[in-house]
């Protein structure tokens, strides 16, 4: 299609269907980046399509069905109680469950036939008959260090094949997830930050606006983890989705999109009316909405968002920097983030919030004077020479950052020597000696005395 056709027909859509302004002609030659952005316009929305097939829709269900999923339903909801929606708690445990249990991240395949792990990248091929069924781009080759053998690794793009390997990078994660909570009746894009992840957006109407779902990360409505967690500026970020067609979303985000986003787009040579009018006339040629309506409708709520964080911008917080794949992989991609404790974030408390989860309870070791009480953790009680300690009994990796937020009483009475949040590798049942003697070895800690 040359410009002028491309100009007839937005002229004809936004006269009798979206009243969209004609689009601008060239400025100039479209930059690689820009041709990449506007090419992938049609594909995007086309290739979401097979997510609406009603044989991927029974497969996804039956996966949901079968591995946990429900128990994790269950556990997300006595957790957050009322404080979050039915819907909200859907895709939470959805998110949860599919990092933690189903999915399994691929830095360099384990060798298929002595499972060592330490394999070498030798080669990328073409997809032989049985890979190419599942369509499949490109197939990474690992050789075995010890065993010599070669295992194959086909990059799936089917939602069926990829919810049968249940293995991968952000792109597998990303497929897998969006089969499942389309099964589940949700309107959900594929989000592609053109300058290397993916992730989805799961549609929420009781809140009229799409959230942001990254099953790599486990993470709902965290839009500014990229920017600020893992030190990522965006230049353009689209979500697709089959039925409400394409939406350039960068500004969700982008903590300032005039003063980053902008002069980055210029030297990128990207013509943002372009784009958004491609956006637009791709749309009505290939969205599928339940009417014309109810498409305008949608995006007026998200321009409506969208244009209220370049008025008032969001408050940036504390987002941790990436948690999928090796130390190694983060550290050449820049995205580790940086350590820090933000103890101001009381809401965030996740490991743990006793009221709001009794049964996180069993995840803590209670040493010494240390008891539960009510609703509250008691290191000790009011009484001379008492010593307690209370730690996860699990080990959590703090390599690349972490968030905490915690609550503290210190009860009348004559007191005691005090009291620390302490980061230790000795084991669940550390102690220390009490007395005058609260000193732990272990960085970092916070301690009041
Ligand atoms: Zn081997």
């Amino acid at each position: 299609m040359d410009n002028q056709m491309i100009s007839d027909l937005c002229s004809k859509l936004s006269r009798t269907y979206l009243s969209r302004p004609i689009p601008p002609r060239l400025k100039r030659d479209p930059s690689e980046f820009h041709r990449k952005v506007v090419d992938y316009i049609g594909s995007g929305i086309s290739g979401m399509k097979r997510f609406e097939s009603p044989e991927v829709k029974k497969y996804a269900l039956k996966v949901l069905d079968n591995d946990g999923f429900r128990e994790e339903m269950v556990k997300v909801s006595q957790e957050y109680g009322s404080t979050k929606t039915d819907p909200e708690k859907q895709i939470m445990a959805l998110l949860r469950w599919f990092k933690g249990q189903l999915f399994t991240w691929v830095n360099k395949l384990p060798c298929e036939f002595c499972k060592e792990e330490d394999t070498s990248l030798i080669g990328v091929e073409d997809p032989n008959s049985s890979e190419s069924s599942g369509d499949c781009s490109r197939v990474e080759v690992y050789q075995c260090p010890k065993c010599n053998k070669t295992s194959r690794f086909p990059r799936f793009n089917n939602p069926v094949r990829v919810l049968q390997a249940r293995r991968g990078r952000c792109g597998e994660y990303t497929t897998g997830f969006i089969a499942l909570v389309r099964s589940l009746g949700f309107d959900v894009r594929l989000v592609n930050d053109f300058e290397d992840h993916v992730w989805a957006e799961v549609y929420f109407p009781g809140l009229k606006r799409w959230l942001h779902a990254d099953p790599s990360e486990g993470i709902l409505d965290e839009p500014l983890t990229y920017a600020v967690g893992w030190g990522k500026q965006p230049v353009m970020v689209m979500g697709t989705s089959a039925r409400f067609g394409a939406s350039d979303v960068t500004i969700r985000y982008t903590p300032d999109f005039v003063k980053l986003t902008i002069p980055r787009r210029r030297q990128k040579g990207l013509q943002g009316r372009l784009v958004y009018n491609s956006i637009h006339t791709t749309n009505a040629i290939l969205a599928q909405p339940p009417s014309a309506a109810a498409l305008a409708q949608l995006q007026r709520e998200e321009n409506e968002e969208l244009a209220g964080y370049i008025i008032k911008p969001r408050e940036t917080g504390f987002h941790a920097g990436r948690q999928s794949g090796s130390t190694e992989w983060r550290k050449a991609r820049g995205e580790l983030g940086s350590i820090s404790i933000d103890i101001k974030d009381f809401q965030t408390t996740k490991v743990f919030d006793s009221t709001a989860n009794p049964t996180l309870l069993k995840d803590l070791a209670f040493n010494g004077n240390a008891r539960f009480q009510e609703t509250s953790a008691l290191l000790t009680p009011c009484v001379s020479d008492q010593a307690g300690s209370i730690f996860l009994k699990a080990p959590i990796d703090i390599s690349h950052g972490f968030r905490l937020g915690f609550k503290f009483q210190v009860s009348a009475g004559d007191g005691a020597d005090g009291l620390a949040v302490v980061f230790q590798a000795q084991g669940p049942s550390a102690l220390g000696k009490g007395k005058f003697s609260l000193k732990h070895h272990s960085t970092p800690q916070v301690a009041v005395d």
